[in-house]
């Protein structure tokens, strides 16, 4: 088969790789049929996360069919079309009884594409296929589909929930990239007053006002605009940059929160001088991918509009000309790439 094939920082490339085959009982083969690119595929890249070893094949969002299935594989059959959710949960330990899958115990959690290989694939092996696969109903497209798989439930859960956000609230989204802009969709579930994003790309200020957020400004505009009031309810970090963290810390009400989605690459400054007198809560976290049966459930029926955050189609064969357009996302206007078999 064909994939993205990591070989050390700042080099991958479209190569030739084994097929995948069934290792554990618990496995099941797809064949991808859309797969995209994440922000940490580009935090990989920049070889800021060393357990990455040279050789794997990056991606960990897909939809697809399966192929083959383990033996004590029970949920799925081959001939399913289903979402693969980015983190594997083994659906046994007490983390995965909590729906913390993203600590699972037994080697779930984030492993696609960091730990072991990937999605960006023509084909891949799924790990504990019943607890981390879910059923793709006919009408969903593929690029409504493959949101599922992490950048909303990531927006959602970590951003939204954590945040949480309510009626009436001011919600600050610091970085309109697909997080921020899907925590700019999945907030607007809870009816808040008023949803500000904040970026410094003018294609991404345009992106947030079409997704729905009631203001988009830039950084210094946002502070201006809340000094004017007691300030955001809610600020969600989703830039995943050390600013980003500080300019949350700025904008937060005194008890309001912070959580914070963004992957930092480099350590943020805790302000707790300040915070300490303003009473506010901080949440951080990896997605545990547990409200993806709701939220699919949304999109399905309409209720959650989600089509505009995939601005670029590719086929599968173009993966580095989709890492290209969206590496350079603030100039490219690129959010969600969506790479298809034709
Ligand atoms: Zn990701
Ligand atoms: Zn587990």
């Amino acid at each position: 088969m064909r994939a993205l094939v990591y070989h050390g920082a700042n080099q991958a490339s479209w190569d030739t790789a084994p097929d995948p085959v069934i290792e554990e009982p618990t496995d099941a083969i797809l064949r991808v049929d859309a797969t995209t690119i994440c922000g940490s595929d580009l935090h990989i890249l920049r070889g800021e996360l060393p357990e990455v070893r040279a050789g794997t094949i990056l991606g960990h969002e897909a939809v697809g069919e399966v192929l083959e299935v383990g033996r004590e594989v029970h949920s799925i059959h081959p001939g399913d079309g289903v979402i693969v959710s980015s983190v594997s949960a083994c659906g046994k330990c007490p983390f995965c009884g909590d729906g913390m899958y993203g600590q699972c115990r037994n080697g779930g959690g984030w492993i696609l594409g960091n730990l072991i290989n990937g999605t960006q694939a023509e084909l891949v092996r799924v790990p504990f296929a019943d607890h981390s696969t879910h059923r793709r109903p006919d009408a969903l497209s593929r690029g409504d589909a493959v949101l599922l798989a992490e950048v909303l439930p990531t927006a959602y859960e970590v951003g939204v929930c954590n945040g949480h956000v309510g009626p009436g609230d001011t919600v600050a989204v610091v970085g309109a990239g697909p997080v921020g802009l899907a925590a700019v969709i999945t907030a607007r579930i809870y009816s808040p007053r008023r949803i500000i994003a904040v970026d410094l790309s003018p294609a991404r200020l345009e992106a947030a006002r079409h997704l729905g957020a009631d203001a988009a400004e830039l950084p210094g505009r946002l502070i201006a605009d809340l000094a004017e009031g007691a300030g955001a309810d809610v600020a969600i970090e989703a830039a995943g940059d050390p600013d980003g963290f500080v300019l949350c810390t700025r904008v937060v009400r005194p008890g309001g929160h912070i959580a914070n989605i963004g992957m930092h690459g480099k350590p943020a400054t805790l302000h707790l001088e300040a915070l300490w007198r303003k009473n506010v809560t901080i949440s951080t976290g990896q997605v545990n991918t547990s409200s993806t049966p709701w939220l699919l459930d949304l999109v399905t029926s309409g209720r959650l509009q989600v089509s505009r955050l995939v601005t670029h189609t590719f086929g599968l064969h173009q993966m580095e000309d989709a890492y290209d357009v969206f590496s350079q996302g603030t100039d490219t206007g690129a959010l969600k790439v969506l790479l298809h078999r034709k």
